[in-house]
């Protein structure tokens, strides 16, 4: 009887998943090749192509395009669920809204919610593309969840709506793929591509989710505000030789905004993914183990609501097998040890078996999501509550509407509220901490949903001191340490401690202030600042119309108005009134009529032939530089070392930038032996040489951050870096804030205030015995925001000089003076230098 029971459950099953297996496509039909074959990877192409057929095939699958990626590819997101809740995917997401703001529902309603509403993962897959092995596997998942019935994949697809992102780098994946099958069975099958795998930012497009400069950070941050998923799953891989896969608990330190709940959550589902894992056999699974929570940077989910869930597999030469000999491991998972119990043995290790850790990873967090989904979604109402609850200090940020730079406070605020920050406007005057605030002051409450968020951007970091036992060395912060953005973008924001009354409208859209021109008859010329970045981007478009502007290199006065050094004077022609006014109004620059022509010396600045050298061990900062100079309307040209070793530099560079890369990249390059004869090689000594050339016929050498070393060994220059030879122990800064002086009449520091901040990380701390000095260490510890090991160091050394060699000079900026695209305050050092770089000192 209860045999024959049974067996007719069987049957039924047997018969409602066969008709669906019918219509589905397995990845392998599609593809034709099974996924984690050794030396086979699906491209950006047949993956969005795979999902098109899933979306078709499934009523659990709806497929969007969410937007088009930096290249102009199509960036997908797959919504997973059962064919009944995606009839109400949209009372779902309200839900997901409502939980995720206390303020507008009850504890009861809260609570019914709870008992109805479903657990939102989201998975990211290969956000840095040549970790290939997560958006293979995501069609392997994908169609799982499409095709099968089984008990467990039921109950994820009851309880759980997963938004799977299959490429969170569609351009990347293209690229690395490309890459690889081009070299596929040559000797350089699986070598390291020379280029970006994202246009511009490469591995640093995973460092972009407080300031979302990118596109895909963009589009990535609109699904999750939309859904607010309780479980986001980053999936990467690592080196070869360690752990086969990372997986939380972190290590310390988190940041200290992030909910404790959160906390204890991505605890516990990091070892439930590990124990399953491990249940299922597979060895090498580690926790807690060397990355700790401190950025935000890796994780605006944290601030959200949300877990966030790293794994991170062993790498292979993407998809070319490699056997690993036990002997070669990393000493710390040779033995058995709490973070883990069960190490690998060494061997083949292969895209499958990447492909299949990811598939567990993944497959156990939706498990975990699905068994407790109430206790996923009472904890996400929980925090949110005590968010908007909030009652210890500080209780708001000031923001003044009167800054030097507004536009780019504005576009502080515009992050702070793509991260979801309610920001409010005073419609009168009110006190708050003893100071009295004008109408219009901008309040950034801290009891609001986002609030952490908020303050973790607004104030500064104070970056544990932790010791394995004491006495130990300093443990060091495994990644930057400081993201505060009015030090990075140069904005006055003042934290308020005691609660205050303030009559307030909370504003939604905020715009760029309208700039406005003063015309006068017969003028001479229009004078405008050069204290916002965007008087930059006025002179850019300026320039580039072939007007005649110069920076005044004293003050001046005119109509009883004085002018300081630094001001740009544009002289009067046909035309320039209307497209000063065009100008004008797009930029919020401010244009003043000048009738006589200054009797004042000044600096003629012209188009500048500008040159970026793109190296083909591919660089980060290069693209950074790419992309802020694209963003202020710089033109540009990148120059690769086929150029540099040919010479004759001047017949087409005015001033050559050297991003920030070792000397030992730029002169040698990658040998061929790892890449490709056409891409391998740096510059040479030839290079070296001919640079010199440049430099002293009169061109401009501009040296971004370690670069400077190239500079300093290569020209035999008087200065020194007093931190090349000293150890991490001694001397380490991670990627902090550091106070500066400014010598602010020089050119290049023109629109800075005499003092401020440089973020500094793997840079020189230069001793100048040559050279001018325009940016200074103090004579004591400079830390502003972040950690700092050795400050004394730092006391009365130079961050950036500036050196004439022959008839050129070279501009040493020795900090990432554009740091991914955050620095706002230190990008027109850069700005400046280039114009600087071009030109010379004569009568207005
Ligand atoms: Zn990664």
């Amino acid at each position: 009887m209860k045999r024959a029971k049974i067996f007719c459950i069987g049957l039924s099953l047997l018969f409602l998943s066969h008709a669906a297996f019918a219509t589905i496509p397995k990845p392998e039909e599609v593809l034709g090749f099974n996924i984690g074959t050794d030396r086979k990877v699906a491209d950006m192409h047949q993956i969005v192509d795979y999902f098109a057929k899933l979306d078709k095939a499934s009523e659990r699958i709806l497929v969007k395009e969410i937007g088009k990626t930096t290249m102009g590819n199509p960036f997908i997101v797959a919504f997973i669920t059962s064919a009944e809740n995606h009839k109400n995917l949209e009372k779902y997401r309200q839900y997901q809204q409502l939980l995720a703001d206390a303020r507008k529902i009850t504890d009861e309603e809260a609570e019914e919610i709870i008992s109805e509403g479903k657990a939102v993962v989201m998975i990211n897959c290969s956000i840095h593309a040549s970790e290939i092995g997560a958006c293979q596997m995501s069609m392997e998942l994908a169609y799982d969840l499409a095709a099968k019935n089984d008990k467990s994949t039921r109950e994820i697809l009851d309880n759980v709506i997963l938004l799977l992102t299959p490429m969170h780098n569609p351009d990347g994946t293209q690229l690395v793929v490309d890459w690889y099958k081009k070299n596929l069975g040559t000797k350089y099958e699986g070598s390291p591509m020379p280029w970006l795998y994202h246009k511009y930012v490469g591995h640093d497009n995973n460092r972009d989710w407080y300031m979302f400069t990118q596109v895909e950070s963009r589009l990535t941050i609109k699904v999750h505000n939309a859904w607010h998923p309780q479980v986001i799953l980053d999936m990467h891989q690592t080196g070869r030789t360690g752990a086969r896969i990372f997986v939380p608990p972190f290590v310390d330190p988190y940041e200290p905004n992030i909910d404790p709940i959160l906390r204890q959550q991505v605890a516990m589902m990091g070892t439930f993914i590990a124990s399953e894992m491990t249940g299922e056999g597979k060895a090498g699974v580690i926790h807690s183990n060397r990355y700790d929570a401190w950025t935000p940077a890796r994780a605006y989910h944290h601030y959200h609501g949300g877990i966030r869930i790293l794994t991170e597999v062993a790498s292979i030469k993407l998809a070319t097998p490699l056997t690993i000999k036990f002997k070669d491991f990393a000493a710390y998972v040779k033995e058995p040890s709490v973070k883990m119990p069960m190490p690998w043995k060494g061997g083949r290790w292969a895209l499958r078996d990447i492909v299949d850790y990811d598939y567990s990873a993944a497959k156990a967090t939706l498990t975990n999501a699905a068994k407790l989904r109430e206790n996923w979604l009472r904890n996400f109402y929980r925090i949110h509550k005590k968010a908007v609850n909030r009652k210890e200090p500080p209780f708001a940020y000031i923001i003044p509407d009167k800054q030097k730079d507004l536009s780019t406070t504005i576009k502080m605020m515009n992050v702070l509220q793509m991260g979801e920050v309610e920001i409010h406007r005073a419609s009168e005057s009110f006190a708050a901490d003893g100071h009295e605030y004008p109408e219009g002051t901008y309040i950034v409450f801290l009891a609001q949903p986002y609030g952490g968020f908020a303050k973790a951007l607004l104030e500064n970091q104070v970056y544990p001191a932790i010791r394995e036992y004491p006495g130990a060395p300093l443990k060091t912060p495994y990644d930057v340490v400081a993201h505060t953005l009015p030090l990075l973008m140069g904005v006055e924001a003042i934290r308020i401690n005691d609660p205050f009354q303030a009559k307030s409208v909370k504003v939604d859209k905020l715009s760029r202030p309208r700039g406005k021109i003063d015309a006068v008859d017969n003028a001479f010329g229009y004078a405008w600042g050069h204290d916002t970045n965007d008087d930059i981007v006025a002179l850019n478009r300026l320039v580039k119309k072939g007007y005649s502007i110069s920076w005044a290199s004293e003050n001046f006065s005119a109509k009883g108005k004085k002018y300081p050094a630094g001001t740009m004077i544009v002289q009067n022609k046909k035309g320039l009134v209307e497209d000063l006014k065009s100008v004008a109004s797009d930029l919020g620059v401010h244009f003043e009529g000048i009738l006589a022509k200054p009797e004042i010396k000044a600096y003629a600045l012209n188009p500048v032939r500008l040159g970026l050298y793109k190296s083909w061990d591919a660089s980060m900062d290069e693209g950074w530089t790419r992309w802020v100079l694209e963003q202020y309307e710089f033109a540009y040209k990148s120059i690769h070392n086929k150029e540099i070793k040919k010479g004759d530099l001047n017949e087409n560079f005015d001033v050559i930038i050297f991003p920030d890369l070792r000397t030992s990249t730029i002169i040698n390059g990658i040998s061929e032996e790892s890449i490709p004869p056409e891409y391998s090689g740096g510059i040479g000594e030839i290079g070296v040489k001919n640079i010199k050339e440049f430099i002293q016929k009169g061109g401009t050498l501009i040296t971004l951050n370690s670069a400077a070393d190239f500079a300093l060994k290569q020209f035999s220059l008087a200065i020194e870096n007093s931190v090349e030879k000293v150890d991490r122990k001694t001397f380490f800064v991670p990627g902090s804030l550091l106070k500066v002086s400014i010598e602010r009449n020089h050119p290049i520091a023109y629109g800075c205030e005499a003092e401020g901040a440089v973020f500094f990380r793997r840079s020189p701390v230069l001793a100048v015995k040559e050279g001018k000095s325009i940016v200074a260490y103090p004579a004591h510890n400079p830390l502003l925001s972040g950690w700092i090991n050795g400050e004394d160091y730092f006391y009365n050394k130079s961050a950036l000089v500036d050196v004439t060699l022959g008839e050129g000079r070279i501009i040493i900026i020795g900090f990432p003076v554009l740091y991914r695209g955050q620095s706002h305050s230190t990008f027109r050092l850069l700005f400046n230098s280039i114009y600087y770089g071009a030109t010379s000192l004569g009568e207005l």
